[in-house]
């Protein structure tokens, strides 16, 4: 099979330096492979989205070289996929019905682990609803960050795939658009990486295929948190992209051979040098200092 790699910003805010370094990390991946790679508008959380968010950053990808082999992909019209994927585990016996508020799991850290709900069901309240997850250690291993290992109902428990206002979470559409999409390789973010065993987990009771995975450094900021999450999470310029598609390639420690005038000058130049497996690990904060992080 070949390659397809991806980029999945959701529309929350502009493209910052962050998201940069995963889209130019993924572009590179898919390119050296010589697969495709694809754009996938993570839009289900229509009350978090920022309206224009989604056009700011596909004319960002553009603005920086990154051009996609095919449309982007909206979350927005794949109801009817998800649909389908949430009566597939209904139907199977994976799901419960959960009218669980936050409070009531506090005293377990906020983690379910029964199995079924023990809230009581409450006439015209809509419940969200949790798959159950095993007693067991989902084991696989990161490309960048080594073999990893997440008992689930110790750590995370019964999951929310589809919440009580009917959005279904993120990780069921990721898991059923990484599919259909059929990508062949994960890259993103540090802060992933503890999601993915859920993503295994969903991906093995839909009977659909395990993706390789290679989870990137984050960029934090000089506080150590991580960028997104910062007031230094200021959006890149896509009128002036060279000197933030420089910084995210110096992010990536790829040596940038002479001068490059165009962005795609500099995009070939990077490419020609690119060894996906010679990417960091470890987080950098913006002022250069690296993160120790543990895995899942
Ligand atoms: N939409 C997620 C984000 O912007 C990324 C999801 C993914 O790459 O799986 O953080």
């Amino acid at each position: 099979m070949s390659y397809r790699g991806r980029f999945a910003p959701s529309p929350t805010g502009p493209l910052h330096f962050g998201s940069l370094v995963a889209a130019l990390a993924s572009w590179l991946c898919a390119r050296h492979a010589g697969g495709d790679w694809l754009v996938r508008i993570e839009d289900t959380d229509t009350p978090r989205e920022v309206p224009g968010a989604a056009t700011n950053i596909l004319d960002t990808l553009q603005a920086f070289g990154l051009l996609a082999d095919a449309p982007p992909l909206f979350q927005s019209q794949r109801l009817a996929a998800y649909d389908a994927a949430f009566e597939t585990l209904r139907a199977s016996g994976a799901l419960f019905p959960c009218w669980c508020s936050r409070r009531a799991l506090e005293p377990s850290g906020g983690i379910h682990r029964d199995g079924r709900c023990a809230s009581s069901h409450e006439d015209g309240v809509a419940p969200a609803w949790r798959l159950r997850v095993p007693d067991d250690d989902i084991h696989f291993r990161d490309a960048l960050q080594g073999p990893q290992q997440q008992n689930l109902r110790q750590y995370v428990g019964d999951f929310v795939i589809r919440r009580a206002d009917g959005i279904y979470a993120y990780h069921l559409a990721c898991v059923v658009d990484d599919a259909d999409q059929q990508i062949t390789e994960v890259v993103r973010g540090h802060d992933l990486l503890d999601s993915t065993p859920r993503q295994i987990w969903l991906q093995r009771c839909l009977g659909l295929p395990t993706p390789a995975y290679r989870h990137l450094p984050l960029v934090l900021d000089t506080d150590g948190r991580k960028l997104s999450k910062s007031t230094q999470a200021l959006p890149v310029d896509a009128g002036d992209p060279l000197p933030a598609l420089r910084s995210a390639a110096a992010f990536l420690a790829l040596p940038v051979a002479g001068s490059a005038g165009t962005v795609q000058e500099l995009l070939a130049n990077l490419l020609d040098r690119f060894d996906p497996d010679r990417l960091p690990r470890r987080n950098q904060r913006l002022d250069g200092q690296t993160v120790i992080e543990n895995g899942c």
